[in-house]
């Protein structure tokens, strides 16, 4: 076992003398191929890699319990002496100590000791353990306690908080610490080109070292050093999109005529007006379409607020200028509800619209495939499957990626290779303000639209407890006789798919039962596509008047008939997801009812965020009310989903240092090997997928 709290100064120094921060890892005694290969699995590759590997949390092991305040659940250090020993007969070996320290005594068990340890244990002799207490045969007893010999000369008790890591299968908490207590005797030759740039702000191995070391008393107390790593992080991910941008900047093509004819021709057959919101962007993408660079545009609108039918008027624009046209959504519904959406309003004007997805027959496939490539499918909606080898387009000349927020950047740049130069769209309902925006999509010019379209009412919200199910679907019954449409959503809980599908088969067993007159489905995400896809168009066509599903439906599902969304365990979402679900009603000009069912006793956040989604309708405040709700160690190296997997910075919390980066990134501009260093360290190979794009 390694020693916890002494600090083994003569292997530290003997690495720093002979080993670098840029030398492989192998280079630190301790990692042979097999460790450098679970390490490689999360990124890491070079010694310094380590170093911008956080804790994700920490463990205060700074002071002892008396074995007489042991308390069960417990997880505390303790220091006592052995006074007896006991093999535990069995297949395999088992030990169990009696310790005791003067107020009390703990047993401790190890199912497993190297014949070295056994060596260790023996009575009279002092450790220190840590662990948790269980009351065990008689005592208190700890399993496997983290444990060290406090005879030694060079025992101490830990000074500081104990970090925990991230981790992979085969890498233990004990190696991860050995590791950066390596990595962190390398310090002093780290490089830090931000440090001339930023008077006043520590140097970046100080915060490496507090960081790592646990020094300050409360894992709140790290912040601080944290915002510094998040701060470079950020600024190499807008330096990777300046740089794209600059890349892209010689890139042109033949300037083309606008050409409205085929928009101007849906307007007269369109049932609504476009709002003065969806004007102006269509105004501003239409412009690009018709300049010698390519563009390169992100359109930014809350869900609902009508971005389809920009897509729809940039398809109809590209269309009428010779383009073939890409269209990418992250779910097989999804791209398939754009492809019906497309073909009801393209078909009358004559352009073929088709679709790629995953689950297409073989046969399909090659005729999709086979009218792309000779240039008579205008436009092809599709997933993923886009961008697979063998799609070959005939003149691809934009690509639109629904809900982009799901891909990566790697993945719209493959779609981009299959043309030659081709606009690009991107559109996302992620709320961040317009300054955010432009710094984090350093590469992409911005269109936002900022209103709904008109007559929409705002969608009552109701929290109701599930003890009053039965209740409320009493109250369903009246309002599915005027003919509304009901999504019942049964949420993933606990990252366990099978656990939503049985939730959300009871519920669907129990609904069909209690409103047999009423057709209903089941939608689900172990269900073939074929069967999903069926149940959807069946809902949106109106045969379904309850559609069951698990979260399947969350993204930019669009059946405006349906004005009622009932969310089981509503207090288990996160606020971001539950906006989502939610603004899949409130869509048509009925009064929507969104009713988040919940299974108390409820915590003080869940009935937080419920009150602010029963008080809020605006992206914008939630996802700031998100930021506002999150404690203190939820944010240390956790990553984020979405469109930026940041491994330090959150957009929202380091939203203030966004403002620093434009500066900071036109003077390390001037020093390219400087900015090198920023970028290979924060993003390495991901840095290809920032390329330009061409
Ligand atoms: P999102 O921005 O979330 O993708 P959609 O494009 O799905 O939103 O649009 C939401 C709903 O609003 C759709 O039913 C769409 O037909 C409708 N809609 C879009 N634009 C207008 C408009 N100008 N007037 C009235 N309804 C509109
Ligand atoms: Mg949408």
């Amino acid at each position: 076992m390694p020693a916890i709290g002494s600090k083994r100064p003569s292997k530290a120094s003997k690495v720093a003398k002979e080993v670098a921060l840029q030398d492989p890892l192998t280079a630190l005694p301790g990692i042979g191929p097999t460790s450098a290969a679970r390490l490689q699995a999360l990124g890491l590759s070079r010694v310094e890699d380590l170093l911008f590997h956080l804790p994700s949390r920490y463990q205060d092991r700074r002071f002892l319990t008396a074995l007489a305040s042991l308390q069960a659940g417990m997880e505390t250090a303790v220091l006592a002496e052995v006074v007896a020993m006991e093999r535990l007969p069995g297949r395999r070996p088992q030990w169990r100590f009696s310790l005791r320290d003067g107020t009390g005594s703990l047993a401790v068990r190890f199912f497993h000791l190297t014949p070295y340890q056994r060596q260790q244990w023996r009575i009279g002799r002092r450790f220190w353990c840590f662990g948790e207490v269980r009351a065990g045969q008689g005592s208190w007893e700890m399993i496997h306690p983290e444990w060290e010999s406090a005879d030694r000369p060079d025992f101490r008790p830990p000074e500081h908080l104990t970090p925990f890591y991230p981790s992979t299968a085969g890498i233990h908490q004990q190696q991860w610490r050995r590791f950066l207590q390596m990595a962190l005797a390398l310090l002093p030759s780290l490089e830090d080109p931000l440090a001339p740039l930023l008077p006043g702000w520590l140097p970046l191995s100080e915060c490496l070292r507090q960081i790592h070391q646990g020094t300050e008393s409360s894992p709140e107390h790290v912040l601080p050093y944290r915002r510094r790593l998040a701060l470079e992080e950020l600024l190499a991910h807008h330096l990777a999109l300046r740089r794209a941008r600059q890349q892209n900047a010689p890139l042109l093509q033949r300037p083309r005529p606008v050409c409205d004819h085929l928009w101007q021709k849906l307007l007269r057959t369109l049932p609504f007006q476009p709002t003065p919101a969806q004007e102006r962007v269509i105004a501003e993408i239409v412009a690009d379409l018709g300049k010698e660079q390519p563009m390169r545009r992100l359109l930014q609108g809350d869900v609902g607020s009508g971005k389809t039918l920009v897509a729809v008027a940039t398809i109809l624009h590209a269309v009428a200028m010779g383009m073939q046209v890409a269209l990418m959504a992250p779910t097989e519904i999804l791209a398939k509800q754009l492809q019906e959406q497309l073909e009801k309003w393209l078909r009358p004007l004559s352009v073929a619209v088709g679709s790629l997805t995953g689950s297409l027959a073989s046969r399909e496939r090659q005729a999709v495939l086979g009218a792309l490539a000779t240039g008579e499918l205008a436009v092809l909606c599709g997933t993923q499957a886009l961008f697979q080898e063998g799609v070959t387009f005939a003149h691809l000349g934009l690509v639109i990626i629904d809900e982009q927020h799901r891909f990566g950047v790697d993945q719209r740049r493959k779609l981009l290779e299959k043309g030659r130069l081709p606009h690009l769209l991107v559109m996302t309902a992620t709320p961040i303000p317009r300054s955010l925006a432009m710094t984090l999509h350093a590469d992409l010019d911005l269109s936002i639209i900022d209103a709904l379209p008109p007559g929409r009412q705002p969608i009552e919200t109701l929290v109701l407890s599930d003890h009053r199910r039965v209740e409320l679907i009493e109250r369903l019954r009246g309002l599915l006789q005027q003919g509304r449409q009901i999504y019942w959503v049964c949420p993933l809980i606990e990252e366990s798919e099978l656990l939503a599908l049985q939730a959300a088969e009871a519920s669907f067993r129990q609904l069909q039962e209690a409103l047999p007159e009423f057709p209903i489905a089941l939608i689900h995400g172990r269900q073939r596509v074929d069967q999903k896809n069926q149940s959807m168009e069946a809902f949106r066509r109106g045969d379904v008047q309850i559609l069951v599903a698990t979260t399947v439906i969350e993204v930019g599902v669009d059946v405006p008939n349906a004005s009622v969304m009932v969310i089981e365990n509503a207090e288990r979402l996160g606020l971001a997801q539950l906006h989502q679900l939610r603004g899949r009603v409130g869509r048509g000009t009925a009064q929507s009812l969104c009713l988040l069912l919940y299974r108390g006793p409820l915590s003080v956040k869940a009935r937080e965020r419920l009150q602010i989604m029963r008080d809020s309708q605006d992206g914008f405040v939630i996802a700031r009310k998100d930021l506002e709700m999150r404690g203190p160690g939820e944010f240390l190296g956790i990553r984020q989903s979405g469109e930026f997997s940041f491994r330090v910075a959150d957009l929202l919390r380091d939203e203030d240092l966004l403002a620093l980066l434009p500066d900071l990134a036109s003077a390390l501009e001037r020093q390219p090997k400087a900015r090198d260093v920023v970028l290979e360290r924060w993003l390495g190979k991901r840095l290809q997928g920032y390329g330009a794009i061409g």
